[in-house]
């Protein structure tokens, strides 16, 4: 049986005082022992302080974009090694946050995979689809898209050893998450279609993110394809956020 993992993407927010109270609060209520593995995705200035905090837990933590080259003069960009210099073991790679706001291709998002993947830290794909693409039925066709780019330049073994997220635009940040049915039909297919390399099938961890809560968190691990969540906003209140590690130690 896949390890199961849920991974907080605390977004845009946060501040050292803040920060102190929810990382202190996690320690104290997350098990050394729980059985699955916990990431908590952090903005760049803050990667110091959660790395001082956290190094010594079984929690981990990582980044939530990266730049794709190595070094030079790309004034605002993060490479990965100043990320590795900060304990991060993983990244998340095209977000529909940021591949929406800052018109990120396909082609970047698979470059960014590639050199995060080459460094030795877990790169965390995301895709998934608009609404308006879920109802036109082709979500299942964009999603493959998303994929294909990666397998085009670098081949579907590069996905060994890596976690996809499939997280449906419509269901981020809006109370409405896909039910653990729409859920378990994507991850299906994603698995399926990465299915042919034997290595991948066993190392590739497949999680759902969208509106996940305490509420509905049980549901969609139970589903035999979802490997366990990304969290937005739940991810920001320890509470809730133990319960949904909870919900994943099934
Ligand atoms: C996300 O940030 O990837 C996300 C799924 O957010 P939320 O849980 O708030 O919908």
């Amino acid at each position: 049986m896949r390890r199961k993992i849920v991974v907080g993407n605390w977004k845009m927010n946060g501040s050292l005082a803040s920060n102190e109270l929810l990382l202190e609060a996690l320690l104290e209520k997350i098990s050394q022992t729980i059985p699955l593995d916990i990431v908590v995705c952090v903005p760049y200035p803050y990667l110091f302080q959660t790395q001082s905090h956290l190094k010594h837990s079984c929690i981990r933590w990582g980044a939530q974009n990266v730049a794709k080259f190595e070094s030079g003069a790309f004034t605002g960009e993060v490479s990965v090694s100043m990320l590795k210099e900060f304990g991060a073991s993983f990244v998340i790679i095209g977000h529909s946050e940021r591949s929406t706001a800052y018109c990120e291709s396909d082609e970047n998002i698979a470059t960014k995979f590639m050199m995060v993947k080459k460094a030795g830290i877990t790169p965390i794909l995301c895709v998934g689809e608009t609404l308006i693409e879920r109802e036109a039925g082709i979500m299942e066709k964009v999603v493959s898209k998303q994929l294909d780019t990666i397998i085009e330049m670098y081949g579907a073994e590069m996905f060994d050893e890596t976690v996809i997220a499939y997280e449906p635009i419509w269901a981020i940040g809006s109370d409405l998450a896909a039910s653990p049915e729409q859920a378990q039909v994507m991850h299906q297919f994603i698995r399926e279609k990465l299915s042919s390399n034997i290595k991948v099938l066993k190392n590739l961890k497949i999680i759902y993110g969208g509106s996940v809560n305490p509420q509905n968190a049980l549901q969609l691990f139970s589903m035999p394809d979802v490997d366990g969540g990304l969290v937005g906003r739940a991810s920001l209140n320890s509470s809730d956020f133990q319960s949904i590690c909870r919900s994943a130690e099934i």
